[in-house]
């Protein structure tokens, strides 16, 4: 059997539902292929911006989600002086950020995109010049699928021509911890020499990402927990009294993977982790993806029919992604490698820079805007 679209989307997680969802209503034929159910199961803490939370209002898909407002972001360096704190209120907005359950987030946005989605699995797929082509594999078979724009948004499986990776070394450890001080809505992230440990203000905890070194992260996934709460107390500080409880822990091994053009192939756009993954310092890796997914929509919705899937409609969907893509790469890649090391010299020109943030709100408010917005938010 055969099938023709104009857009197909090859993925339902988050971004690639989001995507869907933008495109309800534009007069389009738009199917979005994803193997399985949303992911049900423990739960995954993370952060979205002021920025996505726009995102997801455009789509119906922020209210009724159970978020946790982050108001105050505080940054700071294990071993070593200089903090900077952020606040909302310098922002004027109602929060910096929201930490959600991703698969909740998932499931109520799969439901925006119910009846464009196909249950199935992208075999493989060519371009083309006049379309792009896909095996997908369901229930009944294999079914080649023919659309105007095949967009790629099955996460980060891709390794090969036309990518960068940079392997860091390190393992992010997640697990949801309590404190003797509650949360009140604040974020914590303190660099220490293995990497960064983000505390996320998480209903009436907190959801811990914590960066270790590759050599470290079986021991501390997999020790008692009496253990892991006295590594975690020592690598963050007393700033919350002792650390009370952990919940299970699970570990995610890191490195930046990144298509240098979002353009796979003729009629072939990769957006979200398939299009680029990143470390998870600043949470900054679903933020882009959905302001990838935002923005194709504009673009895609703003050219007729015939246009869709040119090579000019690629370049141009491209080049409005390109300055957030490649600032976002480089920041969170620069704020890894510059924070994650013990070089005393490094250290003290890290607390100076932090310092100095704190002094200055202009700088402040353009950097913390820049996390919340992406490259739209420089003048
Ligand atoms: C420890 C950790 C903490 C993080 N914290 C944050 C944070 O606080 N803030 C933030 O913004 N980001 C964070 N991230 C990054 C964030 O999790 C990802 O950027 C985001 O989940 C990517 O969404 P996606 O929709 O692009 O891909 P995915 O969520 O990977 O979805 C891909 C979808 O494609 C489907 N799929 C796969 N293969 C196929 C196929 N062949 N055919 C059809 N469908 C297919 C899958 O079933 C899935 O539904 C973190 C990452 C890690 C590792």
């Amino acid at each position: 059997m055969a099938a023709s679209v104009d857009v197909l989307i090859a993925g339902g997680g988050p971004v690639g539902s989001v995507l869907a969802a933008s495109l309800a209503g534009s007069g389009l034929d738009v199917a979005l292929v994803d193997p399985g159910e949303p992911p049900a199961g423990r739960l995954r803490p993370i952060a979205l911006s002021h920025g996505s939370r726009l995102v997801l209002e455009g789509v119906g898909a922020f209210a009724g989600l159970v978020a946790t407002p982050i108001e105050t972001i505080h940054v700071s360096q294990a071993g070593g002086f200089g903090r900077t704190v952020m606040r909302r209120e310098e922002l004027a907005l109602p929060a910096l950020g929201y930490v959600v359950d991703l698969a909740a987030l998932a499931a109520h946005l799969a439901a925006r995109a119910a009846d464009l989605r196909i249950a199935g699995s992208v075999l493989r797929w060519q371009g083309g010049e006049d379309e792009a082509r896909a095996t997908i594999r369901g229930a009944d078979g294999d079914e080649l699928w023919t659309a105007k724009l095949l967009v790629l948004a099955d996460g980060a499986g891709h390794v090969g021509a036309g990518t960068s990776q940079r392997d860091y070394g390190q393992v992010a450890i997640s697990a949801e911890v309590r404190t003797e001080a509650a949360p009140r809505g604040v974020a914590w992230e303190r660099f220490t020499p293995q990497g960064p440990l983000a505390l996320l203000p998480f209903a009436d905890h907190y959801a811990l990402v914590w960066t270790v070194a590759a050599g470290a992260a079986d021991r501390l996934a997999g020790c008692d927990e009496p253990s892991f709460l006295a590594a975690l107390g020592a690598a963050f500080g007393g700033r919350l009294g002792r650390f009370l409880a952990a919940g299970p822990r699970a570990s995610y091994p890191l490195a930046l993977r990144f298509r240098r053009d979002p353009v796979a192939a003729p009629r072939v756009l990769a957006v979200g982790n398939a299009a680029q993954t990143l470390h998870p310092v600043a949470g900054q890796g679903l933020n882009l993806g959905l302001r990838d997914a935002a923005e194709l929509a504009r673009v895609i919705r703003a050219t007729p029919r015939g246009a869709l899937g040119t090579r000019e409609f690629a370049a141009r969907a491209a080049a409005t992604r390109s300055a957030d893509r490649l600032a976002t790469i480089g920041a969170t890649d620069a704020l890894v490698r510059v924070f994650s090391n013990a070089n005393p010299a490094l250290a003290l020109a890290r607390g100076i820079g932090l310092a100095a943030l704190d002094l200055a709100p202009p700088a402040r408010r353009f950097f913390a805007r820049r996390m919340i917005f992406g490259a739209r938010a420089l003048p």
